[in-house]
């Protein structure tokens, strides 16, 4: 079974969707598009490492391991 490894400097991070004003929450290190649950912007996208978060970043969580 495949575990989830924790990244180092990984976190979770609240986002507001630009386009309908949704938040929600996205992985630092998203590995596939994300896209807002409401109207489907996207608001990250994987680069290899850290994702490119395209939205306003509304708060920092941190990971609970
Ligand atoms: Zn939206």
């Amino acid at each position: 079974m495949r575990e989830l490894i924790p990244m180092p400097r990984s976190y979770f991070i609240r986002v507001r969707c630009p386009k309908c004003g949704n938040e929600q929450i996205t992985f630092s290190h998203a590995s596939r598009i994300v896209r807002c649950g409401v109207c489907e912007e996207i608001l990250a996208r994987p680069r290899g490492g850290r994702a490119e978060i395209l939205a306003p970043q509304m708060e920092r969580l941190g990971v609970r391991t």
